[in-house]
């Protein structure tokens, strides 16, 4: 066996998502639906003790970057602990936070001490009313009070996470391009995806991010390419000339970023999937324990990785040569 995670496609896996949890306190418009989500039985969730098992052998394979999602992981009882706990794995160099920024703030200093690294917040709409439409019934003030802890406790840059969508909120890209022009913010436009959608809801919906560098031009904006900020992520990274923050673009549908693919994906009830999009998955459950059977777990589902997820063949109806997920992004951990 290989000491390092590199699929058929010599792409080197250093990089986990971890889903800690299915559920959430919002329900935004492009990721649940309003009523009759049903979650996973809390015993169905692995452990955190069974997580930082599975990353403990992960990172004698080479991982160094985690990332904890979800659902929304701070719903999750002393997920505080969890990081502590992976933070004192040998080899973990970073462990950032994918979060709806409502219940962050008062935890910020907890979270700093106890290793985190980097946080992501995802934020829709600057506008209080209609940020809380999208997520039906989030409070903006604790989002924002959340961005200012994490700033105060020193997690820098704060990403902010915005779903562009169709006569919903791509009336702010100009508004969220300023946040980059008057802090060190760093803005992510991501494009709506299709996944685990039982509806075609999304394609009306779907804008492509080249309407953000069309946004910059029509205001006289001089755009450059921005390559410091830290991961070798989806995003393609860009500075508006003199800005302290950022914006990154993240296409995955239109321009997909498989070549480059580093990471994997745990979810909440412990399935590795190796393909955000694509249904395969490997339950680690009953090889907790046993280092070399969860190895070969990672090998083998490294073995079924695809080349790409084929999510632009989705857009225009055509046909594809995967299953995809029947799973939500909050389920697979997004
Ligand atoms: N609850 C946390 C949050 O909202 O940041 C973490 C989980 S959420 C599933 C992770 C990210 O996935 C968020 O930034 C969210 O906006 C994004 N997301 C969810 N559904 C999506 C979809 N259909 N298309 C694009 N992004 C999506
Ligand atoms: Fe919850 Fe995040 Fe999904 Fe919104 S995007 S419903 S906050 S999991």
């Amino acid at each position: 066996m290989s000491k390092v995670l590199v699929d058929r496609f010599n792409r080197v896996h250093d990089y986990l998502r971890i889903s800690v949890t299915d559920r959430c306190n919002l329900r935004c418009v492009y990721c649940m639906p309003e009523e009759g989500m049903t979650f996973e039985p809390e015993e169905k969730l692995l452990r955190f003790d069974e997580i930082a098992e599975v990353v403990r052998v992960l990172a004698g394979y080479g991982v160094r970057k985690l990332r904890l999602t979800g659902g929304e992981p701070l719903v999750r009882k002393n997920l505080v602990e969890l990081v502590r706990m992976l933070s004192a794995i040998p080899g973990i160099e970073d462990i950032a936070l994918t979060t709806n920024g409502v219940f962050f703030a008062a935890k910020a200093d907890a979270f700093k001490e106890a290793g985190l690294t980097r946080i992501n917040i995802s934020l829709d709409s600057l506008r209080a009313d209609r940020f809380s439409l999208i997520t039906r019934g989030g409070d903006i003030r604790r989002v924002l009070d959340s961005v200012a802890a994490a700033q105060r406790v020193g997690l820098d840059p704060i990403k902010l996470n915005v779903v562009l969508m169709k006569g919903i909120n791509d009336d702010e890209i100009e508004d969220f391009l300023q946040l980059t022009l008057s802090g060190r913010v760093q803005v992510r436009f991501i494009e709506y995806m299709p996944i685990g959608h039982d509806d075609d809801g999304w394609k009306t919906k779907y804008v492509p991010l080249s309407a953000v560098l069309e946004r910059c031009e029509r205001m006289g904006w001089h755009v450059q390419p921005h390559g410091e900020v830290y991961g070798n992520g989806p995003s393609k990274n860009y500075r508006i000339e003199g800005a302290p923050g950022s914006f990154g673009l993240i296409h995955p549908v239109s321009d997909h970023f498989c070549e480059t693919c580093n990471r994997l994906r745990l979810t909440a009830d412990g399935n590795i999937k190796p393909c955000l999009y694509w249904s395969d998955e490997f339950n680690v459950r009953k090889y907790i324990g046993d280092d070399e059977a969860l190895a070969k777990l990672f090998f083998r589902a490294l073995d079924v990785k695809p080349q790409n997820h084929e999510m632009a063949q989705a857009l225009l109806g055509a046909s594809q040569s995967h299953v995809p997920t029947m799973r939500r992004m909050s389920q697979i951990g997004g």
